[in-house]
């Protein structure tokens, strides 16, 4: 018996649909130019969540996979062009667009890649000119 909170995904047309099961490991803000540019947005709402948390339930063949470097298999819908996550494997983790999971709670503890980020937000979060020390980054942090 799991006692595990199950989050429902899709893309935008609903060909894909996803499972994201329990806590992700961290949530927060991306500034970097790459989510940028990939999500067209001044900010990525990221949730990074363990790989085994996350299953696709139906569309499978429909996901498209672009690697721009080993370290991020971006994942689309072939139908739609709707982005929907993320796999960072090398990390072991994936991140699911936030927007992409609505009944998700969105709780964002931190800021990270701030120091190119173009959009200032005054959330008074932690904000990362790249990212945490545990995260492989320098740990500093800058002004809002
Ligand atoms: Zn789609
Ligand atoms: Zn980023």
């Amino acid at each position: 018996m799991t006692t595990e909170k199950t989050y429902r995904g899709r893309c935008f047309c609903g060909t894909i649909e996803f499972t994201a099961s329990g806590d992700p490991a961290v949530q927060g803000y991306c500034h970097c130019e790459s989510c940028r540019h990939w999500s067209a947005s001044p900010v990525n709402a990221f949730t990074l969540w363990p790989r085994e948390s996350v299953a696709i339930i139906k569309g499978a063949n429909s996901i498209g996979t672009y690697l721009k470097t080993d370290r991020s298999h971006r994942k689309w819908c072939k139908d739609c062009g709707g982005h929907v996550f993320t796999d960072h494997p090398g990390m072991g983790l994936i991140d699911v667009y936030a927007a992409i999971i609505p009944n998700y709670p969105f709780r964002p503890t931190v800021h990270v890649q701030y120091g190119e980020g173009v959009l200032h937000v005054r959330d008074g979060l932690p904000k990362f000119k790249d990212f945490p020390k545990e995260f492989d980054g320098s740990g500093v942090t800058v002004p809002e």
